[in-house]
């Protein structure tokens, strides 16, 4: 039976801050949107939201494993009645010759019974396009970026036909930027042709915000996109949604104010380095003597406790890279990212536990950390402070807080003292 207040639309999302990044595109774009980690065991009121996007962690597992997980995601999705089903994955494209974009969206599509499903990463506003089925990455084609040596899923093939194709057992085809250059209406014949075809998975061409919003229309009705978080932008209009501020509205900011930081990226590092200089409060956490078993945890938090009545305090493992490989060499690489993820989940709950009610974390795998510390279940999302950061109302064991999760290379250099002058969290 289909909910009173049926959602529109229902996203899977292959990663934790990719689900964050998709979330914020939907809100920037009209919708009022919750965020889930894993899918949700308990009932949520759903009622003034628009779309769920439930953050898998799916992107390198095995192939039946994430089809497994994505299914079990859809099942909760349809019984909340969503609308349309929304496969997010990374606008790079992350995935292997097993998958795994291929056997998740074939796997959806077969479940929802539908013969063509759209896969783009485009997302112009982060330098990702796609033309003539090639992704280029800033000025690049994929294949010659960064990507090319990702130690998981190193990216060595721009033309995304072929590697779609690799993956899927359904023909793959392309809708050309020719074509969407015409508008949804072409573009909508272009997937009906493909379609009679015989194609199941089709690869549309996009280098502008325009082309997407073009795309929007032609998407409405059907019962599955996929893509990276861009095409989410073209999506809301067809609900008669376009960008409202009401819709990034969060209860208000109260209560203690922290940064925790565990990401070693280069803006990570001008971002901590800033905070020091403003003369804040700043705790370094010293690897070798967590691996030794000094109560760091304890003394981190009784140092938190004398500067956080009056002021934002910072708690940081970031380092620059010589000092990482160092550590590394020391504990190993997986131990050393293992004793500080725990360290800083525990500081982070500490904290909370102390009073801090505003949290920032810095680094993808140490805000999913932290997230698993604090017993978040869902978090409704709110302003975006930089591209692909929104600040979030997270529900956890503690309470209510709100949290904002940067990945790496996220955000500008003032980004730790920004947040928390955000004007527009304030008043809502
Ligand atoms: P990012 O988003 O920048 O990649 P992550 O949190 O995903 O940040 O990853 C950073 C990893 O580096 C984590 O596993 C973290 O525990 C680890 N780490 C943090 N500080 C140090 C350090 N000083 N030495 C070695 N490893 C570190």
């Amino acid at each position: 039976m289909t909910p009173l207040h049926a959602l529109k639309l229902g996203c899977i999302a292959d990663d934790f801050t990719g689900a964050t990044d998709l979330a914020n595109n939907l809100v920037r774009a009209g919708m009022r949107v919750v965020q889930t980690i894993g899918v949700p065991h308990a009932a949520l009121d759903l009622s003034a939201i628009d779309a769920v996007v439930v953050a898998l962690k799916t992107r390198t597992i095995a192939p039946a494993e994430a089809v497994a997980q994505s299914l079990a995601a859809l099942a909760w999705l349809q019984a909340q009645g969503a609308q349309q089903i929304y496969f997010k994955y990374c606008s790079t494209f992350d995935s292997t010759p097993q998958g795994n974009i291929g056997p998740v969206a074939q796997a959806l599509m077969a479940a929802l019974n539908t013969p063509l499903a759209i896969a783009t990463p485009a997302f112009p506003d982060n330098q990702r396009t796609v033309f003539k089925g090639h992704l280029f990455v800033g000025d690049l084609l994929l294949s010659d970026s960064g990507m090319r040596q990702h130690p998981l899923t190193p990216m060595t093939d721009a033309n995304l036909v072929r590697v779609l194709q690799a993956q899927s057992s359904c023909p793959v085809g392309l809708v050309a930027h020719t074509v969407v250059a015409q508008g949804s209406t072409a573009i909508g014949q272009r997937l009906a042709q493909l379609q009679a075809e015989g194609v199941g998975l089709a690869i549309v061409d996009a280098v502008t915000n325009d082309d997407l919003m073009r795309l929007g229309p032609a998407l409405r009705g059907m019962p599955l996109v996929t893509g990276g978080s861009g095409v989410a932008i073209g999506l809301p209009q067809n609900w008669g949604l376009a960008p409202n501020p009401h819709t990034q509205q969060l209860p208000p900011a109260t209560g203690l104010r922290a940064v925790v930081s565990g990401s070693c990226s280069q803006a990570t590092n001008a971002q901590v380095a800033h905070f020091i200089t403003q003369g804040l409060p700043a705790l370094a956490i010293d690897a070798l003597r967590v691996a030794s078993g000094a109560p760091v945890v304890q003394e981190a938090l009784r140092w938190a406790g004398q500067h956080l009545p009056t002021q934002t305090v910072l708690i940081y493992s970031t380092a620059e890279a010589d000092a990482v490989k160092a550590i590394q060499a020391q504990l190993g690489v997986t131990r050393a990212g293992q004793l500080l993820e725990d360290t800083l989940a525990d500081i982070a709950h500490g904290l909370v536990e102390h009073g801090v009610r505003q949290l920032v974390i810095a680094g993808g795998e140490t805000s999913g950390a932290c997230v698993q510390k604090l017993g978040i279940s869902h978090m409704q999302i709110g302003p975006q402070i930089d591209a692909g950061v929104p600040w979030c109302y997270a529900h956890g064991s503690l309470g209510a807080l709100h949290v904002a999760l940067k990945s790496g290379n996220f955000g500008g250099g003032d980004f730790m003292i920004r947040a928390f002058e955000m004007g527009r969290m304030r008043e809502c």
